[in-house]
């Protein structure tokens, strides 16, 4: 979907159609050197003044409506009284963003009248619909700053993929094939509540009928995407005979083209798998899961779909972002504890996202201690290094909460030769210390949904749009400020 966004300039007819011209043709420059920035991954498109209840309403209910509209930028140009606006914003259910801004940037001292006050008084015509919008009790994001600025744009920029987001949320299906593994609670969760809340639909199959597609998949299709695997990495077979490895690597090829087409024929956007509950399939599905992540698919490891639907979330959020540099599921396997070298080493089984890789992927063979299959083929590499987010939505019996922790990725050391896993290697925000105990109290899990390409603000508000509680650790937090926001959080949303 070619998502757009629509430019809605508020008024009213009180200062007569010279100055309805002007704010007009102001508006319309407004969105045309926007679109024209190449800042913004969403086109935005300008709408006609709104000055009377009627036609808000009119113009809210056609975003409703129109499939493409991913939300609405309001700005108050003029004075425009608020209960105009009651009816539209009742009746509107996309992601609203009210844009604080004016034309100028700087007072015009010497020719200021009475008339240019009345034209440009956002910061009187702005409050009086922000009233309206905070007394209707409806999520909103507010951003205020000259039009031309380059954070200004950025934050627009920002706050699109963020609605895309919101909008998107609702569409994600998710395929289990296998339940949460037996005794781990933080997988566990209401999948109607869900459903309530984000809109996932998260169904169960037996693995084995995802295998009959694997099994289906013909002998040539196999063959061509594992000789597109044997030119894209580096094989890395350690000693193993290399007809062997190739017969081990094909495996994995054949469960990549067996799973897509299933997710394709029934219309799901991510899966779930358990080691311990592969029926037919030869292998712990690694590579193949890794590379239908790179595709854009969302994954959760041993039945956890809410990671799963994280990732998809994610990777529907990032996939306009220019210059984006990855999202994978993770998981929190080990620390390094030396001062001054603090981080936990981030890897899973298998199935780490390429997407987040730093140079060169290799494949490598070797056994898997758990699911007493055969040994399965994977990616390996290393991540890339800066800023990114690891998130954790937990259920928390009667509510969700997502965690947010701000990270910093680092190269590790020195290389883990041994290591025949994808890893990535990160310092929580505000240091690993203050960064793990957090987690903890939150109740994070040791499954997250990690990227590179989006901010702490940003799922902060997609989880404010969905009514959720939203936790973020970051270079501020302190323990016990955390602890006090974490009782007020138990009194706002009922513990
Ligand atoms: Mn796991």
């Amino acid at each position: 979907m070619a998502y757009k966004f629509w430019f809605c300039t508020g008024s009213q007819d009180l200062y007569g159609d010279e100055c309805l011209r002007k704010v007009a043709a102001n508006s319309k420059k407004i969105v045309e050197e926007l679109n024209s920035s190449g800042v913004l991954p969403y086109e935005i498109v300008w709408k006609p003044t709104l000055i009377t209840n009627e036609v808000i309403r009119k113009t809210f209910r056609e975003a409703n409506d129109d499939e493409s509209c991913a939300g609405v930028i309001t700005w108050m140009h003029t004075f425009s009284p608020a209960k105009s606006w009651i009816l539209g914003l009742k009746e509107y259910r996309k992601p609203l963003l009210h844009l604080h801004t004016q034309f100028n940037i700087e007072i015009p001292y010497d020719t200021i009248d009475m008339d240019f006050m009345n034209e440009n008084q956002a910061a009187h015509g702005d409050r009086e619909y922000g009233h309206i919008v905070t007394r209707m009790g409806i999520e909103r994001k507010v951003i205020m700053g000259h039009w031309s600025s380059e954070r200004v744009k950025s934050r627009i920029a920002d706050w699109m993929l963020t609605a895309v987001g919101i909008v998107e949320s609702s569409h994600i299906r998710i395929a289990r094939f296998a339940d949460n593994m037996r005794n781990v609670a933080v997988t566990e969760g209401d999948k109607v509540d869900a459903q309530i809340k984000f809109g996932w639909e998260v169904d169960a199959y037996p693995v084995n009928e995802a295998y009959e597609y694997v099994k289906a998949v013909n002998e040539a299709d196999v063959n061509a995407l594992l000789d597109e695997y044997y030119s894209k990495y580096n094989l890395i077979t350690e000693g193993r005979d290399p007809e062997e490895f190739k017969a081990h690597v094909k495996v994995q090829a054949r469960i990549e083209l067996g799973f897509e087409k299933f997710l394709k024929e029934n219309n799901y956007h991510g899966i779930v798998t358990h080691f311990g509950d592969l029926g037919a399939l030869r292998q712990l599905p690694g590579l193949a899961v890794q590379r239908l992540m790179e595709k854009g698919y969302g994954f959760g490891a041993e039945g956890d779909w809410k990671t799963a639907a994280m990732v998809r979330l994610m990777k529907l959020m990032t996939k306009d972002k220019k210059d984006a540099r990855g999202t994978s599921f993770m998981e929190d396997y080990t620390y390094n504890l030396v001062k001054g070298k603090e981080g936990i080493l981030e890897a899973h089984m298998l199935e780490v996202c390429p997407t987040i890789a730093d140079g060169d992927i290799g494949i490598k063979v070797c056994p898997l201690s758990m699911g007493g299959r055969e040994d399965p083929a994977r990616l390996v590499f290393t991540s890339k290094t800066g800023a990114g987010v690891a998130a954790s939505l937990v259920d928390l019996g009667h509510r969700f909460r997502l965690i947010i922790n701000e990270v910093e990725c680092k190269k590790t050391e020195r290389p883990m030769p041994k290591l025949p896993v994808a890893t990535a290697f990160w310092t929580p925000k505000p240091s690993l210390e203050v960064g793990a105990e957090s987690w903890i109290i939150c109740g994070g899990a040791h499954h997250t949904a990690f990227t590179y390409d989006l901010t702490s603000e940003q799922l902060v508000d997609w989880a404010a749009a969905m009514g959720i509680e939203a936790v973020v650790i970051d270079g501020s937090t302190t323990i016990r400020g955390l602890k006090q926001e974490l009782m007020w959080n138990n009194a706002a949303f009922g513990k």
